[in-house]
């Protein structure tokens, strides 16, 4: 057997599952979590058993000793795995990282160098990393950038449109996330399609907490709706997206809030929950279909951005074949696929009522057959595509 451990780390918690690579299935699964707090919590799921534990969790190191107590509890053994590496999601990987790599001491000086870029992200990752290398110093450990689908941006998308020394020198340029979900998903479409990857011009939209659109024009990521961080785009659950950057000077000024309170507002008060009191869409769709004005408009707003997107999108890409919904809101949510793309028969976009409708966790087909645009949803996996990619660098 050839198994992977992708570890998925934030900055009180982390999220793991173990992978068979032969047949791609998941051994064990588990999330470690409140790490820090009063108590914290342990869950890990192997086969169909499910344990549960509180308990304080002082830093991730403990967190790990408690993830390698479960499989010794509850399995499966991690030697009669075949444990061969372990992969680690890190947020962002700037200029300098743009393919899976084996960490190594510079690794982390660069990860941990980057983490001015990505704050509340890369700090965490790094955290993850090498608490998991105490943890499993036998294994090589990989990391796996969520920027790096995006290497291929040409200039005239990646770049802003400010004094270009200045950016430079601060790094300041579009990158680009979600790049692990957009990358599996564009080639999960075009497989379940049975059609070339090469010759296919995508639209993927990633709707879960966290949102983004890219366009992937044979199977590279040419635009895409995050920028230099994952703050820039869609609508989500807590951050704004897209909002004129001198609505930051007008509310200094006027409001009197500092840069932590304007950044704090932006990345956690603002998107759907900002707009509603919401932050989960199940919630959003509930409330506004019970009349609530809110939430409808928090609905609204986040259905134009999409719109906004698509439409930008089929113009830089020449026209689309494929759009793509996928993550928690985009696999789950018939009322938001609908609301995004109705009206859209102009550029050749029908969505099927009864297929849009119908539930399931496969991909699917959600237009009709006349349609020019092929609408998808296909859910996406990013575990797999990191212990794919993590399993390729070590030679597997
Ligand atoms: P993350 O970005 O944290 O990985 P997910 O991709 O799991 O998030 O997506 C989480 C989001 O998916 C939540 O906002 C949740 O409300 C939403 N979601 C899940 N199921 C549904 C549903 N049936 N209808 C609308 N939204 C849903």
């Amino acid at each position: 057997m050839t198994a992977i451990l992708v570890v998925n780390s934030g900055s009180s918690s982390f999220k793991y599952q173990l992978i068979d690579m032969e047949t791609e299935g998941v051994l064990a699964s588990g999330l470690v979590e409140r790490i820090g707090e009063a108590s914290g919590h342990a869950r890990h799921t192997a086969g169909t058993g499910e344990s549960a534990r509180d308990l304080p969790i002082p830093d991730h190191t403990a967190g790990f000793d408690v993830m390698l107590e479960a499989f010794a509890e509850h399995g499966p053994s991690l030697q009669d795995a075949g444990l061969v590496a372990v992969g680690h999601r890190v947020v962002h990987g700037g200029k300098r990282f743009f393919e899976p790599t084996v960490v190594t001491e510079l690794v982390k000086i660069n990860i941990q160098d980057l983490a001015e870029l990505a704050p509340l992200h890369n700090p965490a990752n790094l955290q993850g990393i090498v608490a998991a290398e105490k943890a499993f110093p036998e294994v090589p450990h990989v990391a796996v950038f969520d920027t790096a689908f995006h290497r291929t941006l040409p200039p005239a998308a990646y770049s802003y449109a400010i004094d270009a020394a200045l950016a430079e020198q601060y790094r300041v340029r579009r990158y680009g996330f979600h790049g692990t979900s957009h990358k599996f998903v564009s080639e999960a479409a075009a497989a379940f399609l049975g059609r070339p990857l090469g010759e296919l011009r995508q639209i993927v939209l990633h709707l879960g907490n966290g949102a983004s659109a890219c366009a992937v024009d044979g199977g590279a990521s040419v635009e895409t709706s995050m920028g230099m961080t994952p703050l820039q785009g869609l609508v989500m659950g807590t951050r704004s997206g897209d909002v004129d950057p001198a609505v930051l000077f007008h509310l200094h000024r006027k409001a009197g809030l500092g840069f932590e309170q304007l950044d704090t507002l932006l990345n956690r008060g603002s998107g759907l929950l900002g707009l509603s009191g919401r932050g989960d869409m199940r919630d959003v769709v509930e409330a506004a279909a019970s009349g609530d004005e809110a939430a409808q408009l928090a609905l609204d707003v986040y259905l134009h951005r999409i719109k906004d997107y698509v439409g930008s999108y089929h113009a830089q890409l020449g026209g689309a074949d494929v759009i793509v919904f996928t993550a928690g809101v985009g696999e789950n949510s018939a009322v938001v696929r609908a609301g995004a793309l109705a009206g859209l028969e102009a550029l050749g976009i029908e969505i099927d009522p009864a297929r849009n409708e119908a539930s399931s966790h496969e991909a699917r087909v959600i237009s009709t057959d006349a349609s020019r645009v092929t609408v998808l949803v296909v859910p996406t996996n990013e575990e797999l595509e990191i212990a794919r990619q993590a399993l390729a660098v070590v030679g597997g």
